[in-house]
C-alpha cells in the first residue's frame, strides 16, 4: 500500500482520505471548481509563482472569491509537514456548498479548499524515457473555454480512458476543423525540420506553465518556435513529437495511433529540450539553495 498523501482541508491538517466534503459542494454536482498541480522537486515547489498566476486568472474567470496568497502560504507548509523531496503538490478550491441550482448562489457560498502532497519515489515517467510513450488521437470533444484549469474534464477522461484502453499514455486531441489542441493531460509539441510547432494560445487550449518553460528553453537554444497548430495530417510527416506537462515534463512520443513517429525513438530536439528543462530544474534548486 503506498502512503495516504497529507492533505490541508479548509485549514486543516489530515491524511487525505479522511478529509469529507458535502454533496451540496458545486464540484460535486456540476464540476465548478478549479485546480492547478505543482512539481516538487528536492521540496520545493517548481514554478510556484506562475502556477499561482494561473490559478487567480482561473478563479477569476470562474468568479469564485479566494485569498490565493493564503493557499500559496498553505501549500508550502503542507509541502514541508509532508516530508516530500520529490513529487506533486495538489490545489483545488470549489465554489462550495448551496442548494441546487445551476446559476451561482448569490450571496456567493464559502469556497471550500483541498490541498494535497503526492509523494513520489523518482521520477514517476522514467522507463519511458528512452522509447518514448504511446499515444492514440481522439476527438475533442470538451467545452468552449479550454484554457480556464477548471474541474470539469469529462471529456478529457472520455480521451484518457480511450488511451488506457489501447495500452496508450496519453490522447492527443483533435478539434472538428481536424487541428491538434492539446493532450488529455499534457500540452504536445512537433518537431519538423529543426522548427518547433505547438498550437498558439486561446481558448482551446490550457496555457500549459510547462509549455510555456519549453518555448523559452527553446527560443533561448535558438530552436525556431512556431505557434501555429499542427493538423491529424501533420503526425504523419513530423520528425518529432513530445508532450509536456507538470508529472511528463518533456516526454517523447514513439507512436501516434500504432504507427511510429520519424524514426520510432526519441529525437534529437526532443532529447535537448529534456536536458535543457533538468538544466533548469538544477539551477533553480542551486539557486534557491543560496
Ligand atoms: N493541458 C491539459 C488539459 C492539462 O490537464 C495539463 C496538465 N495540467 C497540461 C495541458 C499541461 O499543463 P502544465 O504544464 O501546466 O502541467
Amino acid at each position: 500500500m503506498s502512503e495516504v498523501p497529507l492533505a490541508n482541508w479548509n485549514g486543516e491538517e489530515m491524511p487525505l482520505d479522511q478529509a469529507r466534503v458535502s454533496v451540496l459542494d458545486r464540484a460535486f454536482l456540476f464540476g465548478d471548481a478549479v485546480y492547478e498541480a505543482l512539481r516538487i522537486y528536492e521540496g520545493r515547489a517548481w514554478l510556484c509563482r506562475e502556477h499561482m498566476d494561473r490559478f487567480r486568472r482561473s478563479l477569476l474567470e470562474m468568479r469564485i472569491e479566494t485569498d490565493v496568497d493564503r493557499l500559496e502560504r498553505r501549500m508550502q507548509e503542507t509541502i514541508s509537514h509532508s516530508g516530500a523531496r520529490d513529487g506533486l503538490v495538489y490545489l483545488q478550491v470549489t465554489r462550495g456548498e448551496a442548494a441546487r441550482n445551476h446559476a451561482f448562489p448569490d450571496p456567493a457560498s464559502v469556497p471550500n479548499e483541498l490541498i494535497y502532497v503526492k509523494k513520489y519515489a523518482g521520477d514517476p515517467h522514467l522507463e519511458l524515457r528512452a522509447g518514448g510513450c504511446k499515444v492514440i488521437t481522439f476527438p475533442d470533444i470538451r467545452w468552449g473555454r479550454r484554457d480556464i484549469k477548471s474541474c470539469n474534464l469529462l471529456g478529457n477522461c472520455f480521451a484518457a480512458q480511450a488511451a488506457a484502453q489501447a495500452d496508450c499514455q496519453e490522447a492527443i486531441l483533435i478539434a472538428q476543423n481536424g487541428e491538434i489542441t492539446e493532450g488529455s493531460h499534457s500540452n504536445v509539441f512537433g518537431v519538423k525540420d529543426g522548427k518547433l510547432l505547438t498550437s498558439p494560445l486561446g481558448n482551446h487550449i490550457l496555457p500549459g506553465i510547462t509549455r510555456n518553460l519549453v518555448v523559452s528553453l527553446a527560443q533561448r537554444a535558438q530552436i525556431p518556435v512556431v505557434e501555429h497548430p499542427l493538423t491529424r495530417e501533420n503526425l504523419d510527416m513530423v520528425d518529432e513529437l513530445f508532450l509536456t506537462g507538470t508529472t511528463v515534463e518533456v516526454l517523447p512520443i514513439s507512436q501516434v495511433d500504432g504507427k511510429p513517429v520519424g524514426s520510432g525513438h526519441s529525437g534529437a530536439v526532443t532529447d535537448l529540450l529534456f536536458r535543457t528543462y533538468q538544466q533548469a530544474v538544477r539551477e533553480w534548486l542551486d539557486r534557491e539553495d543560496n
